[in-house]
């Protein structure tokens, strides 16, 4: 009885830890308007933006009989920065996608 209740709590434990692990950079994601440490001004993201690249293609989605959708992706650069005092985050990069529709009749 009692291992049993011990292997429960394991593996409630591992749930949790999995989650914790999941869920805490989404949370620092979403934080926005964060004060300067320095002068308390406002920190608001700076974004650049590298050119589209296509790195692949995908049957048309939207309802033509022929051609593809071009599946074109750019790399984001994010530095917050004061808007006071010009302190400055590190740069942080991610990816964003979208589809172009090269579909035709
Ligand atoms: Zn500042
Ligand atoms: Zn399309």
């Amino acid at each position: 009885m009692k291992k049993k209740l011990s292997k429960i709590a394991a593996v409630a434990l591992a749930v949790v830890m999995l989650f914790g692990m999941n869920l805490t950079p989404l949370k620092a994601a979403e934080a926005r308007a964060p004060l300067c440490p320095r002068c308390s001004g406002s920190m608001i993201p700076v974004k650049t933006y590298s050119s589209w690249t296509v790195p692949r293609e995908e049957r048309c989605t939207h309802g033509f009989p022929f051609g593809n959708d071009k599946i074109k992706t750019r790399t984001v650069y994010t530095t917050i920065t004061c808007s006071s005092c010009k302190l400055a985050y590190p740069t942080t990069t991610s990816t964003e996608t979208m589809r172009e529709c090269y579909g035709h009749y």
